[in-house]
């Protein structure tokens, strides 16, 4: 008696990383395709064609339509709003702080709001002229909220690097006018508080900025 037959072969196509449905997060997929084969004896002889493709999830072994990758550009999609979103709350805080910081000794000097302009349109993603910036310096004065109010929404999301580069940037603020005093000091370390930085980081910073300053002196 011959024994003959078909059988699905599965080969993989390709893997890559996606979104699995099932698990809600990033994974690893195998996208695999399944051929039909005329059997002998249960040995694969002859391929018959396709009978279908599907992705399937190495963690919780899920399997899905190959459409679902297609998911993924929306994915990407959603991260790139998020990384414009967080841009703009990162300069949102970075403004605020700045302008708190130049407001803390009590007065506007003109060296400050100079440098002010200079870090905000270095590191922001939209240049604002003099003319904004004394327009936010005066709602500001009306309405003073707090440093931690934008920068306790960014702060937990920077690196070590991130979180220091805007302690340099208000010590740039805190120094333009040649001192950096007490009031300005309390505002770096609210800064840095808000950002979940600890306070011995903070003093470091402060220091170094102080040397650099006697130093120029
Ligand atoms: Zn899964």
């Amino acid at each position: 008696m011959i024994i003959f037959g078909t059988r699905g072969i599965k080969s993989k196509i390709k893997s890559g990383n996606f979104i699995c449905p099932q698990c809600e997060t990033d994974r690893k997929y195998d996208h695999k395709k399944v051929t039909k084969f005329f059997t002998l004896y249960f040995i694969p002889l002859i391929p018959l064609g396709s009978a279908g493709e599907y992705v399937e999830c190495k963690t919780c072994k899920g399997t899905f339509i190959p459409r679902v990758l297609n998911y993924q550009r929306t994915q990407s999609q959603n991260q790139q709003q998020q990384q414009d979103q967080f841009l703009s709350e990162y300069e949102k805080a970075m403004k605020h702080s700045l302008v708190l910081m130049m407001l803390a000794d009590g007065e506007i000097d003109d060296r400050e709001m100079v440098v002010v302009l200079m870090v905000i349109n270095k590191f922001g993603h939209n240049d604002i002229t003099m003319e904004q910036l004394e327009n936010y310096v005066a709602e500001t004065q009306r309405n003073p909220q707090n440093v931690s109010t934008y920068l306790k929404k960014v702060g937990p999301m920077l690196n070590e690097h991130g979180k220091q580069m805007l302690i340099k940037c208000g010590l740039a603020v805190a120094g333009a006018d040649g001192v950096i005093d007490d009031s300005e000091i309390s505002v770096l370390y609210e800064m840095g508080l808000a950002m979940e930085m600890k306070k011995s980081e903070v003093k470091t910073l402060l220091e170094e900025a102080q040397k650099k300053q006697n130093a120029s002196v």
